[in-house]
């Protein structure tokens, strides 16, 4: 499914009945995944632009909203046109662009047609990467923590395959920049090379599909899409670790690519050496190449990460705004990032300019946030609230199935975000022992690799309850 965006100047337009219908419908069924502040944000002020055959345009109010949108819910509204318009459904972003704003402002590559979800026709031999054309190089700030990562990321899409970082190893903590440099090689390569087919994905869903290959006895298939590549990105491959049929799998497509001198580009959230429950002969070769680490952002690295992203939202923040938020936020881009999307959110809910005071509030908001203990009454609180269960159920031995799920869903929030011992989180469900606990972390963990839309749903939690957006 294509969904594409598009800027239109003209003002609103007179609503054909069709339209608002069917976005009435979605809107629905968004409701019922998504958070409720969430959907007031994101989803309430979109409104329904035209119904052009199966195309559904929706007007949202900038290209904040689109990229937003695009990042967080594509799975979810994927499916939900799906659903809705079938099979060639497509939606069609319109900017409602009012304003006298300036567009250029909007300097990142915004969101091509792309195509998704759709099953590789093993004749017409075209490989999906995956990648997201978000991801670039221009739009990478490098600094002296992303430094050496960067250069040879740039040497490998220049000769992808001929230079001895086979494989390219990029390690480093959350939000550093792991995911959005190995996807640019990929998008870089592309453009040189067209031509040279690159499958971009995560360990965890390298993981599922090798499952699924096994459940339905395809594993021959399987292994040849991967080895018939010139270009594998895996990103966060430390989710292979104690996965052992996987990682005897991967063992061998790593052999035949790298021996046919294709390149292999992975992530990890940790140096090769330190990946415990990863065979050794797989942490020796992903030493062959070059281990390259990302570090936090020094205050100038993150200046410049400020300023370029505030541009590519299209706000305009002012030196102090932008040097307070780069004292006070230095864990990871990620969380800049966050802090600048809280901003918008609260001008744009609000009404009122992103002014100085504003920015105080949301960067004490996000920093008390990110030090509160984050209590287990708080999430069960908000797990509920998004399932729609009474919060007693959860607490007692209630087994209904949406219940079943809102409590482990508590429970692995609690356990992750909170500092609790697995016994005290037991005991504010029903008084469960430990085991049930580890039990419905495990188990949660495990859904949320196989079921996007119910990652989407747990991600989103923990984003309000971290960030509270
Ligand atoms: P990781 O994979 O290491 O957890 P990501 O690559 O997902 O981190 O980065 C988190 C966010 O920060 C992304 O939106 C990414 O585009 C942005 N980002 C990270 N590093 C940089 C950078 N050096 N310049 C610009 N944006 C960056
Ligand atoms: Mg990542």
């Amino acid at each position: 499914m294509d969904n594409l965006k598009i800027t239109l100047k003209n003002k609103q337009r007179t609503l054909d009945k069709d339209s608002s219908q069917l976005w009435k419908e979605c809107l629905k069924l968004i409701k019922k995944d998504v958070p409720n502040i969430t959907y007031n944000t994101w989803f309430l002020p979109i409104k329904p632009y035209e119904l052009d055959g199966k195309t559904l345009k929706i007007q949202v109010p900038n290209n904040f909203f689109v990229e937003w949108i695009e990042e967080h819910y594509n799975t979810l509204i994927n499916k939900i046109i799906y659903q809705i318009l079938g099979k060639d459904g497509k939606l069609v972003y319109v900017i409602n662009d009012d304003s006298d704003e300036d567009p250029t402002l909007f300097d990142d590559p915004i969101v091509e047609p792309q195509t998704k979800s759709s099953k590789t026709s093993p004749i017409e031999n075209t490989v999906e990467s995956n990648l997201s054309p978000r991801y670039q190089f221009d739009n990478f700030i490098q600094g002296e923590s992303n430094q050496l990562a960067r250069a040879a990321a740039i040497a490998i899409s220049d000769n992808p395959g001929e230079t001895s970082f086979n494989p390219l190893f990029i390690y480093g903590g959350v939000g550093l920049g792991k995911t959005h440099l190995i996807q640019a090689i990929g998008n870089n390569i592309l453009t040189k090379y067209p031509n040279k087919k690159i499958i971009y994905l995560s360990a965890d869903i390298f993981t599922t599909q090798f499952v699924e290959a096994i459940q339905t006895n395809k594993i021959n298939e399987f292994s040849a899409i991967y080895n018939n590549i010139d270009v594998l990105i895996i990103d966060d491959i430390q989710f292979l670790t104690g996965r052992e049929k996987t990682q005897d799998l991967f063992f061998h497509i790593f052999n035949n690519l790298h021996q046919a001198r294709k390149q292999i580009i992975l992530s990890s959230d940790r140096p090769p050496k330190d990946l415990k429950g990863m065979s050794d002969r797989l942490i020796s070769r992903f030493q062959w190449g070059l281990s390259a680490d990302v570090q936090a952002p020094d205050f100038e690295t993150r200046i410049a990460i400020l300023k370029r992203k505030a541009n590519s939202f299209g706000i305009l923040l002012s030196n102090e705004i932008i040097d307070f938020i780069a004292y006070n936020i230095t864990s990871n881009i990620r969380e800049l990032e966050g802090c600048l999307i809280k901003l918008l959110a609260n001008s744009s809910l609000s009404g009122k300019e992103i002014d100085f005071e504003l920015a105080r509030k949301t960067v004490k908001e996000i920093s008390t946030k990110r030090e509160a203990n984050i209590s287990i009454d708080t999430i069960t609180r908000m797990v509920c609230e998004h399932f729609n269960v009474d919060e007693n159920k959860v607490r007692e031995k209630n087994r209904k199935k949406e219940v079943v799920l809102a409590r482990q869903i508590a429970m692995y929030l609690s356990k992750r975000l909170t500092k609790n011992s697995l016994k005290t989180i037991g005991l504010h469900f029903g008084g469960r022992d430990h085991s049930t606990v580890i039990h419905s972390f495990n188990n949660i963990e495990k859904l949320t690799k196989e079921d996007v839309s119910l990652n989407e749903i747990v991600s989103g939690l923990v984003n309000k309850l971290e960030l509270g957006i």
